[in-house]
Order: structure tokens, then C-alpha cells, then sequence
């Protein structure tokens, strides 16, 4: 395995990061760093890799390195799909380049004032992190030059075009001087990825990054076939039948998981939903609620929960099988994070099966197959889960001293049993 030095990162990058506690190149950045960094790196990298293998360094700290400090001008662009993406690299650059002051980095994002925006990019920033919409926006206001950029970055590729962003990066790219050089990270590789590959890029090198969590040990694949009627039902068994639990219930379209997230919310559980019909403002209350662990079941569709990293998830909950088994791949990997366990739960109905085995082959994993828990089953668990809870109470003897003679006096009568029932 190389160091960081070996791959030609520069001391102040290095110290930076690893007071981040990186110690040494994902197999990402192993790949990606020497072509920005290297001697004679021609061409451009189209990088298979999802998010949580490292790719946002392995684009970072090359874009960090090749800026120039004493040009206050933007050299190097980012374009993100969603705001949140958008300032998660912001906030990456800004660790990295920790001990370069010189370097700016801006994110650009809808959503937010565009004159501070405006009045920042006139200050002078080297680096750019965009969502495409509102860099046009900036750019027929005539506030951005892009004409000192070297380096692009498509980041989520994949979901730009499913945002509909095709036309938008287009116009930028045409804004962007023609021999700059160009990076492309993307979770998939739909057609349309290879397209704008061919048209924009100069003969680029093809990475595949497995993820760090693909076919992961730590995951579990359980599915529970059901009739397609009683298929929430057996998500609310499944949800109690774990008492502890902390998931991502993900379905396949905004009105399945409003719906679902509504229903649960009415059999009062914990339940929020995250969706794109939602507005941003609403989106954030309902990520911070569901990071802070005040909500336990986010029902949400795959774009929502993009900008959502939490490592401790219990449970992912498939409500249904995507399409693309990439897209399961990427569910299932958000749990079993951190060394912790994790399990990914399909509830399918019959005709889902082909999907199923389709997923089998692509995580080199056999899915097990459940029955979903009966009441029984379920009060059985709840009820020692409590038993657990009550042995594990930390009593703090000061406090409750004044009490107990109250509680006592209510209670005392009672034989243990009694007590227990
Ligand atoms: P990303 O795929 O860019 O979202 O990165 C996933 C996580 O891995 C982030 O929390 C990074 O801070 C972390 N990370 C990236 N590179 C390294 C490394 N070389 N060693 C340890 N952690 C890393």
C-alpha cells in the first residue's frame, strides 16, 4: 500500500489530514490522486464509487494542491447535485486545506441569498462547489468567470442526470476553457454517463471502486415475502420486533413514502418522511430530528436521503426491491458501518423474486428468508427488551433517596410477583 507522500500529496494537505485521523490512501484516492498529481498525468478519470469510499479526497486534495494561491481568480469547479452534497465538500476542502489560508473555497448552492453569494465570489475564490442550477444563475448575472478553471469535477454524476441537471452542465461546461482538465465520480453507469464521458472528456481512464460496504460482512440480508396488501403490515412487525431499531425505510416513489411515514406516524411510531416534495427547510428539520435520534423510521426515497450520513443505522428497510441493483447495494451499504452490524431487510411480494436473486448475484451474498414476526414472537421481545432495560437502569442514589418512602408507601404492599406482573 502507498502513503499520501508517495502519491505526491504536499505537506500542509498531509498534516491536515491526518489530524483527521487518515492514515493511509482508500483504494479511491490510490487510484485517482497520482493521475491529478503525477508526472505526466494525462487524460481524464471517470471513477465508479459511491459515497463513503474516500472520493471526495481523492478528487480534494489533488483540486487543493493544483490551485495557485496568488491567483484570486476560480480554477477549479465542483458540481454537486444537492445543496447538501454541495456543502459536505465545502466543509471536506475546508478540513483539508486547513493549513493553506490562502486557498478559498465557496459552495454555491439554490436555496440561499445569492448576493452574499455574489459579494463572496467577488472577494476572490479559487475553488468552486456548485449545484448546476444556481451556477448558471450566477453565471448569466455575469459574476462568475470561469474562464481561469483547470479542473472540473462531476460528483454523483449519476444523479445529477436523474435531477435533470443534462442541459444545465452542458452551459457550464461551455463556459469552461476546453482543455481543463475533467473528473467524473459516479455510483452507476447508466448510458447516459458514458455519453457525456465521450463528448467532454479526453480519453479517460475508467475506475471501479468497489464500495467499502459492498457484500460487507458486517450486513445481514433478510427478506420477508409477503401479499403485496399486507406488506405494511409486516414492516410494523418488523419495526417492533426490534425494539432498539434506527432505519431507513426506503420506497420507490415521494407518494409511497409520504403515505407509509403518514400511516406509521397514525400507529404512533417515531416515523418521519424524507422526500423531494418536501421543501428544504422541511427536509433539514426532518435529517436533524432523524440524526439526533428523535426520530427512529425515516421513510424516504433514494435522491432524499443522499445528503443524510448517519454510520448507525440498525436497519436498512427495503420497501420493495429497486430496479438497479446498484441502488440496493447502495441502501444496504448504509448500514454495518463503523464495525457495528447491520441489517438490510427486503419485504417483497412474489413477483419481486427475479429482482431478489438479480441482487443475490451482484453482492455475492444469499439473502435469508424470514417469516414475519407473529404478535407472540413480538411481545415476547418487547417484554424481555423492557426486563433488559429495567436490570440496566442506573439508579442514582442521592437523588431518588427523598423519593423512595412515596414510592414505597404506593407500592410496597406489593409481593414481587405482584411487582413483576
Ligand atoms: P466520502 O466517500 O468522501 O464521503 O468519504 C467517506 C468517509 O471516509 C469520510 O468520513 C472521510 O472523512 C473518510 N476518509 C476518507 N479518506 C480516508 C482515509 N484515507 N482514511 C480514513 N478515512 C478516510
Amino acid at each position: 500500500m502507498m502513503t499520501f507522500e508517495e502519491l505526491g500529496v504536499n505537506e500542509n494537505l498531509r498534516r491536515a489530514i491526518e489530524e483527521l485521523g487518515f492514515e493511509s490512501p482508500m483504494p479511491v484516492q490510490e487510484k485517482v490522486i497520482p493521475h491529478l498529481l503525477g508526472e505526466g498525468a494525462e487524460g481524464d478519470v471517470v471513477a465508479l464509487a459511491q459515497t463513503g469510499t474516500g472520493k471526495t479526497a481523492a478528487f480534494g486534495l489533488p483540486v487543493l494542491q493544483r490551485i495557485d494561491p496568488e491567483m484570486r481568480r476560480p480554477q477549479a469547479l465542483i458540481l454537486s447535485p444537492t445543496r447538501e452534497l454541495c456543502l459536505q465538500i465545502g466543509s471536506d476542502l475546508a478540513d483539508f486545506s486547513k493549513y493553506m489560508p490562502q486557498i478559498k473555497v465557496l459552495p454555491v448552492y439554490g436555496g440561499s441569498s445569492i448576493e452574499s453569494q455574489i459579494r463572496s465570489l467577488k472577494n476572490g475564490v479559487q475553488i468552486i462547489v456548485a449545484t448546476p442550477g444556481r451556477l448558471i444563475d450566477l453565471i448569466k448575472r455575469g459574476v462568475v468567470d470561469l474562464s481561469g478553471v483547470h479542473t472540473v469535477v462531476l460528483d454523483e454524476a449519476d444523479e445529477m442526470l436523474n435531477m435533470g441537471f443534462l442541459d444545465s452542465i452542458d452551459e457550464i461546461l461551455s463556459c469552461v476553457p476546453a482543455d481543463r482538465k475533467m473528473l467524473m465520480f459516479s455510483a452507476t453507469m447508466p448510458n447516459e454517463i458514458a455519453r457525456i464521458a465521450r463528448k467532454y472528456m479526453h480519453e479517460p481512464t475508467e475506475f471501479v471502486i468497489g464500495n467499502r460496504n459492498e457484500g460487507s460482512a458486517n450486513v445481514k440480508h433478510i427478506y420477508y415475502m409477503v401479499n403485496a396488501k399486507d406488506k405494511y403490515l409486516a414492516l410494523k412487525r418488523i419495526a417492533d420486533n426490534s425494539p432498539n431499531i434506527y432505519a431507513i425505510i426506503f420506497c420507490r416513489t415521494r407518494r409511497d413514502t409520504q403515505e407509509i411515514a403518514d400511516k406509521l406516524i397514525a400507529d404512533g411510531y417515531n416515523a418521519e418522511a424524507l422526500h423531494g416534495d418536501l421543501s428544504q427547510q422541511q427536509r433539514d428539520i426532518v435529517m436533524r430530528k432523524f440524526r439526533d435520534g428523535v426520530v427512529s423510521l425515516l421513510v424516504a426515497t433514494d435522491v432524499a436521503a443522499r445528503g443524510l450520513d448517519v454510520d448507525d443505522l440498525t436497519h436498512v428497510i427495503n420497501y420493495g426491491l429497486p430496479d438497479d441493483p446498484a441502488v440496493y447495494t447502495h441502501r444496504s451499504g448504509r448500514t454495518g458501518r463503523a464495525g457495528k452490524t447491520g441489517v438490510s431487510i427486503a419485504i417483497i411480494h412474489s413477483r419481486e423474486k427475479g429482482k431478489l436473486r438479480e441482487i443475490e448475484k451482484k453482492i455475492g451474498k444469499k439473502f435469508e428468508r424470514k417469516e414475519v414476526p407473529t404478535p407472540e414472537h413480538i411481545i415476547e421481545k418487547q417484554l424481555y427488551n423492557l426486563a433488559d432495560r429495567i436490570e440496566k437502569v442506573k439508579v442514582d442514589d442521592e437523588e431518588i433517596d427523598k423519593y423512595l418512602p412515596g414510592v414505597s408507601r404506593k407500592l410496597g404492599w406489593l409481593s414481587q410477583e405482584d411487582l413483576l406482573k
